[in-house]
């Protein structure tokens, strides 16, 4: 953004009058130029009424008699246009009283060529320039808008020959929910050479001179705004900028007392002095300090030319005075509208905007890496195909990537999962098609998908496997524990295993001994167990290997259902109780037992031992028999010699001698 003060210029229309005296120009003590305006004693003392003969203003540059148009332009419209060009709004307008040379400066005088004013040349000067800058596209836009009597006109329609310039279409005012002025009706033509820029001046010129007739001078009563719009693109740039150049030819300045002749003049001067009082308004609006509200909507011209004056524009004005002795008073009023104006700062900023279509371009693009990006973190493929054009670049980019020479070459194709997939496609593509050319990267390539495919199956089978395994593996271990377990028992001895067998048939019939058996009878007093407790006496009586005799035979007796012989009987009997893989550790055991023939040998051993003591047995049974016949025959015995005391001894004491005797006989079998 940039501030700048509105420029303000001076012109001095030449006059055939050669008086001299009325105006000086020079620089003042700054360096600044000076317009001073020198007023006759005369007419101080008279028509002004002010002491003050001298009235000095200063200004950008002043322009005298002399100077020609091309300098005007060269000092005035040049610097606005060339920031134009560059995107920047401008305005150039003339104000000064009728006759003073507005028309003249902005549109140029009719007679000769080098007379033409700032508009002709503003045109030809913009195309030269946008010729010499190629790289640029500009397009110019010309409207030409003329205000009067509070009523706009649209200059440039062509399908209107006006005869009045009532009959020209009328111009409104719009404004937008932006308090944007948009003027309606106004047609903008494209101009596409500086011929076809200056035929629509023409037109416009011509429009505006047929509309006026003697008694309707509207060009001195009204307001004239002739603009160029430009724009401009950079190729390869995606902004537009956009500029507004107003050409401006004002009302003449000249007050109401001065134009009084009647009726319909008044009224018209009323206007014109309004319109203008209402610039007047706005520019002191402008100028002073912190005020807040600037009466722009007062008239159309305001608003018309509302960022012309404090907005965003680059303005200059040129006061033109008409230095007669008649016009002092004027001139002074149009150079003290000057200084107010000078006082305005308006605030230009670059009007750059972006082209709507680049915009859309733009947007897609973002659109479509939003929807990759989306794709590629839901891990949702997206759902549109892809277009030709994308296919067509996945083919030139694998075309490329198979191409390059680097083995370093990489393929990116971004984060859209349908290129990448597309491109893996092409490339097998390429394999396929050419099997003897690469028949290693073929075969590689063939074989690479196949396993992809079956990855997650073999994963799983894999865990089963190595599950099965570990369960394989804790078997074995169990079945080698045991295995030691039992060879450990084993080799405390033969002894050991004969106990793990004798041990579960004992236990299983009276369980009051658990001292094992070893093949030998036991020795001292192993057990106080009586097997008629009755009869104790006897019993007790009877020596250690009768007890054993006693025990063993018990044993015998009550034990003969057991299956102490069958050997495969206690093995199924012992093996009933264990699991399978115990089983089988077991057969494994006693098949590979290093003692195993002791342990036959001490079963045989075994077998025959329980059968002695199956006939000891019997035969201990039948000597009790015996035992018990003889005495009950002794208790009769005893009755009787009992109940013969009385008759004294006799024989009956002898045959219990000879009864006793068969007892003790019998307990010695
Ligand atoms: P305005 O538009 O301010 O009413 P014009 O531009 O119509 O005044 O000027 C009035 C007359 O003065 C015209 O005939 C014009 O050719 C002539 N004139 C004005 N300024 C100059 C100038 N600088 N050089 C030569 N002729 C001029
Ligand atoms: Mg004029």
């Amino acid at each position: 953004m940039v501030k700048q003060t509105i420029q303000i210029f001076a012109r001095i229309k030449p006059t055939k009058q050669t008086k001299t005296g009325l105006y000086e120009i020079d620089d003042d003590d700054e360096g600044c130029p000076r317009l001073q305006l020198i007023v006759p004693r005369e007419l101080a003392a008279g028509f002004i009424n002010n002491k003050k003969e001298n009235y000095s203003f200063r200004f950008n540059k002043i322009f005298d008699q002399k100077t020609l148009q091309d300098e005007v332009f060269a000092c005035v419209a040049q610097p606005v246009i060339d920031n134009a060009l560059q995107g920047f709004n401008g305005t150039i307008f003339a104000y000064g009283q009728t006759g003073s040379g507005k028309t003249f400066t902005i549109t140029g005088g009719p007679e000769r060529y080098s007379d033409r004013g700032i508009i002709p040349r503003s045109l030809s000067y913009i195309f030269d320039t946008v010729e010499k800058q190629p790289d640029k596209v500009y397009t110019v836009h010309i409207s030409y808008l003329e205000i009067y009597n509070e009523n706009g006109y649209d200059l440039l329609d062509p399908k209107h020959e006006a005869a009045k310039l009532e009959e020209l279409p009328k111009v409104c005012l719009m404004e937008d929910a932006d308090q944007n002025i948009h003027l309606k009706n106004l047609t903008v033509h494209q101009a596409g050479s500086e011929e076809d820029a200056l035929n629509l001046l023409f037109m416009g010129d011509t429009n505006r001179m047929i509309a006026e007739t003697p008694m309707n001078q509207a060009s001195s009563r009204s307001h004239c705004i002739f603009t160029v719009h430009l724009t401009c693109k950079e190729e390869g740039s995606v902004t537009i900028r956009k500029a507004k150049l107003h050409l401006v030819d004002l009302a003449g300045s000249e007050r109401v007392s001065k134009t009084g002749v009647n009726g319909a003049i008044l009224t018209e001067a009323k206007y014109i002095n309004l319109s203008l009082h209402y610039l007047e308004q706005v520019i002191l609006a402008l100028s002073e300090k912190n005020r807040q509200h600037v009466p722009y909507r007062n008239s159309m011209m305001t608003s018309v030319l509302r960022d012309s004056l404090g907005g965003n524009c680059m303005t200059t004005m040129i006061a033109t005075c008409s230095l007669d002795k008649s016009n002092m008073d004027e001139s002074i009023s149009t150079c003290r509208f000057a200084q107010r104006v000078a006082m305005i700062k308006n605030e230009v900023t670059l009007n750059e905007e972006l082209d709507p279509r680049l915009l859309i371009a733009k947007l897609k693009r973002e659109n479509a890496e939003l929807r990759e990006q989306l794709a590629m973190a839901t891990g949702e493929q997206l759902s549109e195909e892809l277009s030709p054009e994308n296919i067509e670049r996945c083919e030139n980019s694998v075309k490329f990537y198979l191409q390059d020479s680097d083995p370093e070459g990489t393929l990116n194709m971004g984060h859209d999962l349908r290129k990448i997939q597309r491109c893996f496609r092409i490339l097998k593509r390429y394999v396929l098609e050419k099997p003897q050319a690469q028949p290693q990267q073929v075969e590689a390539f063939s074989r690479e998908p196949s396993s992809l495919d079956v990855g997650p199956y073999r994963d799983t089978e894999t865990r089963k496997l190595k599950e099965l395994l570990e369960q394989r593996d804790n078997e074995i271990n169990i079945l080698v524990n045991m295995l030691k377990l039992e060879r450990k028992r084993a080799s405390d001895g033969q002894r050991s295993a004969l106990t793990m067998a004798s041990r579960t048939s004992v236990h299983s019939v009276h369980n009051v001994n658990s001292e094992p058996l070893n093949g030998h009878h036991h020795q001292g007093e192993a057990a106080n167990t009586s097997m008629d407790n009755g009869k104790g006496d006897l019993i007790n009586r009877a020596t250690s290997e009768e007890n054993i005799k006693r025990q063993d035979t018990f044993y015998v007796s009550r034990s003969t259902s057991t299956t102490i012989d069958d050997g495969d009987s206690m093995k199924a009997k012992i093996l009933g109780d264990m699991s399978l893989g115990r089983q089988e550790a077991f057969d494994i055991f006693m098949r590979d037992y290093r003692d195993r023939d002791k342990i036959e040998a001490n079963k045989q051993f075994l077998k025959k031992r329980y059968t002695e003591a199956k006939a000891l047995g019997e035969q201990l049974n039948n000597s009790k028999q015996k035992m018990n016949h003889l005495k009950k025959i002794l208790a009769q015995i005893r009755i009787q010699s009992e109940m013969s005391d009385h008759a004294g001894p006799g024989g009956d004491n002898q045959m219990e001698v000879e009864v006793r005797k068969q007892v003790e006989e019998e307990k010695f079998v």
